[in-house]
C-alpha cells in the first residue's frame, strides 16, 4: 500500500516524539544555532540534557529565544556571536566555552548559507563567502574542538568518547547542483574533511560524523516549499512524501552524538526521505 502524501506545505507530518536524556552532563556547542537546523538541534541537545552554547552570527532576539528554551527544560545555555569563519572569532568563542562551561563534548558544526549563481556568473565574491563559511568555517571550529578533546582524553563517567564532531553537511556532496556550484563544492569538501578527521582522530577516541540533509523546512530555502506549487515539485524528489522538518535532523544529532552511536565512525547519516535514492527511476527510468 503507498502511504498518503504530504501535499500541503505547511503541515508537518513529522512525528513528533521525546527525546531522550542520552546527553545528560555533556558541553556541546551548535553553531549557526538561531535559525532552522541548528536551532532544532541545539534544543534537542538540551532537552537531552546537554549544557548548550548557541552561536550565531545576526540576531541576537532569535539567538536569546534559543537559550531560553533550552533553559526551560532544565539545561545551561547562553548565546554567543562569532563568525564561523573567522579565525579570531572562532578563537575566542572556544575561550569563553571553556570558561563558562569548562570544556567540550560536542560540536555540531551547522553554519552554512548560499550564495546561488549560474556558473558564468558567479564572482569570487560568492565563491569565497559559501567556502568560507560552509568549509572553512567547519575547519576552524574543528581544530578548536579537537585540541580540547586530546588534551582532555576520555572522561568515563561522560562519554566512552574524548569528544564528538558532527558536521551539517548536505545531499549535495552527492548530487551535483547548477546554478549552486560554490555550495555543492563546500559540501563535497565536507565529506573528505570529515572523513580524514575521522580517520586521523579515531585512535584518540575522537568520533566524527556528517549528517546529509535532503530538503528540510527552513529560511534557507522558503522558496522551495512555501507554495503548494513548489511544495508539489520539490515532492517529485523526495520519495518519503513529505519535507524534513528541523527536528528530523535534531534527533539524529542526539543520536550520532551520544554512546549509542559509539562504534559510528567517519559516516555520513543521510537523513532526506530518499532523496539520495534516484527518485526517477522509481518507474523504470
Ligand atoms: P538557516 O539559514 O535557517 O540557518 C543557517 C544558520 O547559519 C543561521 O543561524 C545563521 O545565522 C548561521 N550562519 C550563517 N553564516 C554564519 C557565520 N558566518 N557564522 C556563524 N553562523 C552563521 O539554514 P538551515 O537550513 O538551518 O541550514 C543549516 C545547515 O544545514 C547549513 O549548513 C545548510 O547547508 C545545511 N542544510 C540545510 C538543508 C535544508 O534543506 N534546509 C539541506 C541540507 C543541508
Amino acid at each position: 500500500m503507498t502511504a498518503p502524501k504530504q501535499t500541503s506545505p505547511t503541515d508537518s507530518g513529522a512525528p513528533s516524539l521525546t527525546v531522550p536524556k542520552l546527553l545528560t552532563g555533556q558541553k556541546a556547542l551548535v553553531t549557526g544555532a538561531n535559525s532552522g537546523i541548528g536551532k532544532g538541534v541545539a534544543i534537542a541537545l538540551g532537552q537531552a540534557g546537554a549544557d548548550v552554547v548557541v552561536n550565531y552570527v545576526d540576531g541576537d532576539e532569535a539567538a536569546n529565544a534559543v537559550v531560553d528554551e533550552i533553559k526551560q527544560a532544565g539545561g545551561r545555555a547562553y548565546a554567543h556571536r562569532a563568525d564561523v569563519s573567522s579565525e579570531a572569532d572562532v578563537a575566542a568563542m572556544f575561550a569563553r566555552m571553556m570558561q563558562e562551561f569548562g570544556t567540550i563534548d560536542i560540536l555540531v558544526s551547522n553554519a552554512g548559507l548560499q550564495r546561488d549563481s549560474a556558473f558564468h556568473d558567479m564572482t569570487l565574491d560568492k565563491w569565497n563567502k559559501v567556502l568560507g563559511v560552509n568549509l572553512t568555517g567547519q575547519f576552524l571550529c574543528a581544530r578548536e574542538a579537537v585540541r580540547e578533546f586530546l588534551r582532555r582524553g576520555v572522561v568515563a563517567s561522560v562519554s566512552r568518547a574524548a569528544g564528538k564532531i558532527i558536521c551539517m553537511s548536505s545531499v549535495h556532496q552527492e548530487i551535483p547542483w547548477g546554478g549552486h556550484a560554490n555550495y555543492a563544492t563546500s559540501k563535497g569538501g565536507i565529506k573528505l574533511m570529515m572523513e580524514s578527521m575521522a580517520q586521523e582522530l579515531a585512535p584518540n577516541r575522537i568520533r566524527v560524523n556528517a549528517i546529509a540533509p535532503g530538503a528540510i523546512r527552513t529560511p534557507i530555502n522558503t522558496a522551495a516549499w512555501n507554495t503548494k506549487a513548489a511544495y508539489d515539485q520539490l515532492m517529485t524528489l523526495v520519495p518519503y512524501g513529505r519535507i524534513g522538518e528541523p527536528e528530523d535532523i535534531a534527533r539524529a544529532a542526539v543520536w550520532l552524538a551520544s554512546d549509542q552511536s559509539d562504534y559510528v565512525v567517519g559516516t555520513t547519516l543521510f537523513v532526506d526521505g530518499g532523496m539520495t535514492l534516484y527518485p526517477g527511476f522509481a518507474t523504470g527510468g
